[in-house]
């Protein structure tokens, strides 16, 4: 039979981040030799007090459904980890999630409706426009690319997009797929535009504990933002946590309320002895996450010095694991030509709205990042 799909489902693409780890898998399943700069993700073990945690959980018997927005000890450590960060939290208003992705889903499902308007900061990450999209709002697009990447130099582009027709701006600092972190007055800046045209500000923070020699501040520190801000963060990337699924919102009490029903008739809650590893995780890792990020501190500066020996002035960023290689204006056909003929899997810029680019995560060893250059340089796309 035919299926008469419904219109939102038909609206949005697959994810092109996750299609591309795909098609890089299947090569590998015919016995190609990928290296995969594809999907965002950290390549190491999740430290071992979290997997012991969530095994002795399980063991416990904490296999059952949790109350709806997480077990109370974690929303309560998540509390606190904010207002470390400066934000007024508590634990009643954070929901933990099956992921930051959940998150940003019940964010989009919660606040938007058809025709609202979503303001995104291209290059921006690939899920945001489809979650805009499959909540039926209109996008507008402020490109930074023309300001390397950087916001405070494009915030009077951002001044003439955001009006009171705007309903949310979604800002993401450290920036995936730029690896920018955004500067205080930069954040000022987008604080002045919310608090005048009454916007709802979502701040993604997920990559918020790899930076390298900044530190980033959380948006809804802010005086004005507490009141406006859905902080988002989860425990994929700075723990290496990405298969276990765990992450979290934190709003206003309001937001949660709402948010909380789309939460409990769709996923229930994120997994019980999850949550008990990641209530380690917050509470007993932050050796691991420096070693971490010492690592990709360190891949950074190697592969942008192997990219500038083949004259490649890459823009790095001071955050996350990526970095937006210039390529040629039809990225998407030097991403295809790239993995067939060098073996080197990367996400075109387009995929995040800024064509001529590819993005590479650098979340890999640095022998893979050395091979991924040389293949490159050997076959011509570098
Ligand atoms: N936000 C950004 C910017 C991301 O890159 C990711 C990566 N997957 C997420 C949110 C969601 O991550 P997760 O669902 O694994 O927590
Ligand atoms: N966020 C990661 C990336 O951008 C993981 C894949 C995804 O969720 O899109 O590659």
């Amino acid at each position: 039979m035919s299926f008469d799909f419904a219109a939102r489902v038909e609206r949005v693409e697959p994810s092109a981040t996750l299609a591309i780890s795909n098609k890089a898998s299947e090569l590998e399943s015919d016995g190609v030799d990928v290296v995969d700069l594809s999907v965002g993700e950290p390549d190491f073990p999740t430290p071992e007090n979290v997997v012991s945690a969530g095994q002795d959980a399980m063991a416990a018997g904490h296999t059952g459904y949790t109350p709806s927005n997480g077990i109370p000890e974690l929303r309560e450590a998540i509390a606190s980890k904010l207002r470390d960060d400066g934000i007024d939290a508590e634990s009643d208003e954070v929901i933990v999630t099956p992921g930051g992705k959940q998150a940003l889903f019940e964010t989009f499902q919660t606040l938007i409706d058809d025709g609202d308007e979503v303001v995104l900061l291209d290059p921006a990450w690939v899920s945001y426009e489809a979650m805009a999209k499959l909540s039926g709002g209109t996008l507008n697009r402020v490109d930074t690319a023309p300001y390397d990447f950087q916001l405070e130099p494009a915030l009077e582009d951002l001044e003439a997009a955001v009006s009171d027709e705007t309903e949310l701006l979604v800002i993401n600092s450290p920036s995936n797929p730029t690896g920018a972190v955004y500067s205080d007055a930069a954040l000022a800046g987008v604080r002045d535009l919310a608090v005048e045209h009454d916007v709802t500000v979502i701040s993604d923070e997920i990559y918020q504990q790899i930076t390298y020699g900044v530190e980033p501040t959380s948006l809804a520190t802010l005086q004005g933002m507490g009141e406006r801000t859905v902080t988002i963060n989860g425990f994929s990337k700075a723990y290496s946590m990405t298969g276990w699924r765990l992450g979290y919102l934190h709003a206003p009490e309001s937001l949660v309320s709402q948010a909380a029903k789309l939460h409990s008739h769709s996923v229930s809650c994120a997994v019980n002895f999850v949550q008990h590893a990641g209530l380690e995780a917050l509470e007993h890792t932050d050796e691991a996450v420096l070693e971490m990020r010492d690592a990709f501190r360190e891949r950074r500066d190697m592969l942008a010095d192997l990219f500038a020996e083949h004259d490649v002035d890459v823009p790095v960023g001071d955050g996350a694991f990526y970095m937006m290689l210039p390529v040629a204006e039809d990225d998407q056909e030097w991403c295809a030509g790239a993995i067939e003929d060098a073996h080197v899997a990367t996400v075109p810029g387009s995929a995040f709205g800024s064509p001529g680019y590819a993005r590479i995560s650098y979340a890999a060893s640095e022998e893979r990042l050395r091979e991924a250059v040389d293949r490159l340089a050997e076959h011509g796309y570098i």
